[in-house]
């Protein structure tokens, strides 16, 4: 299955998330039926980060968004832990600092767009400027209703200068968020992640998803679009983000450089340095390094 046309998010329609099952798995009925292809992406993906470097003309830009507990830092460890620490960096959007929150909405996000050669994951993003932002009314709305429009122009401006970018929502329904909060309440291994506001947030579900819905109808572009990744599952979430990450970047036309040197100087160089380490070995006394 293509999960690129099935997930997308058509510009001018108006997204229904309740439409979208969230634990669908497709013709998988288990994670042990997805792993392999799973890894088969999860290597795609690190041999086209490879590319994309040595290219060095574009770069990739992952938005991943979703409400607490849905698997964002775990997309970002099962998925990216393959690629190039060279060339590759996540960053998570906090509340913002005093100097963020003294600039534009965009400053930030601005700042940690990836360079050519790059591939640069946004763990949260410039869309917390219209969802919590707008569902906690931190700015008023004459404010950030005027963001999706900025948003679409910041992205194509990035796409236009060579980035690609692609956006996820991972989709979790209110009762698999539960279980989750329940395995970080009895594993003390992740007790560190409980945090008070998880449970009052849970209580303002339809306001995100409200949220949500306009921004994601809003803000998908052929260019900058907008996945919704069923996530109940968390193998099935890893396998629909992994291939449509890899299918898109096998199809960003990426090439080696051509090569910067004449390669027929250099082999000649290359025998002219291999004789004389030869020679150097050959009349090396037989006992030397011995003391
Ligand atoms: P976490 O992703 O669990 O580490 O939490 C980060 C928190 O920062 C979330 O509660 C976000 O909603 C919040 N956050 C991120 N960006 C903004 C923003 N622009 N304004 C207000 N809160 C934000
Ligand atoms: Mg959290």
């Amino acid at each position: 299955m293509d999960y690129r046309k099935r997930f997308f998010v058509r510009p001018g329609t108006q997204l229904s998330l309740a439409a979208i099952d969230p634990a669908f798995a497709g013709e998988h009925t288990s994670s042990s039926s997805a792993l392999a292809e799973i890894q088969r992406n999860v290597a795609r993906m690190d041999e086209l980060q490879a590319l994309l470097y040595a290219d060095g003309n574009q770069s990739l830009l992952v938005v991943l968004q979703a409400l607490d507990a849905a698997g964002k830092d775990g997309v970002v460890r099962h998925l990216f832990t393959g690629m190039n620490p060279q060339g590759t960096s996540v960053f998570g959007f906090k509340q913002p600092s005093a100097e963020e929150a003294a600039h534009d909405f965009l400053w930030r996000a601005h700042q940690r767009t990836p360079a050519r050669g790059q591939v640069v994951v946004f763990n949260r993003s410039h869309y917390e400027d219209v969802l919590v932002v707008r569902v906690h009314d931190l700015v008023p709305k004459v404010v950030w209703s005027k963001r999706y429009a900025l948003i679409k122009d910041f992205e194509t401006m990035l796409v236009q200068n060579g980035t690609r970018i692609l956006k996820f929502f991972l989709h979790i329904s209110p009762e698999e968020q539960l279980a989750r909060f329940k395995q970080r309440l009895e594993d003390p291994a992740r007790n560190w992640k409980i945090s008070e506001a998880d449970y009052s947030e849970r209580e303002l579900w339809p306001e995100y998803v409200a949220a949500y819905e306009e921004a994601l109808s809003r803000t998908s572009s052929k260019s900058a679009p907008w996945y919704v990744i069923p996530a109940n599952h968390k193998w099935f979430r890893n396998l629909a983000i992994s291939q449509i990450i890899a299918d898109t970047m096998a199809g960003m036309g990426l090439k080696l450089p051509p090569t910067r040197v004449n390669l027929q100087e250099v082999t000649a160089k290359y025998h002219a340095a291999a004789e004389a380490q030869n020679q150097r070995a050959g009349k090396a006394p037989k006992d030397c390094g011995k003391t």
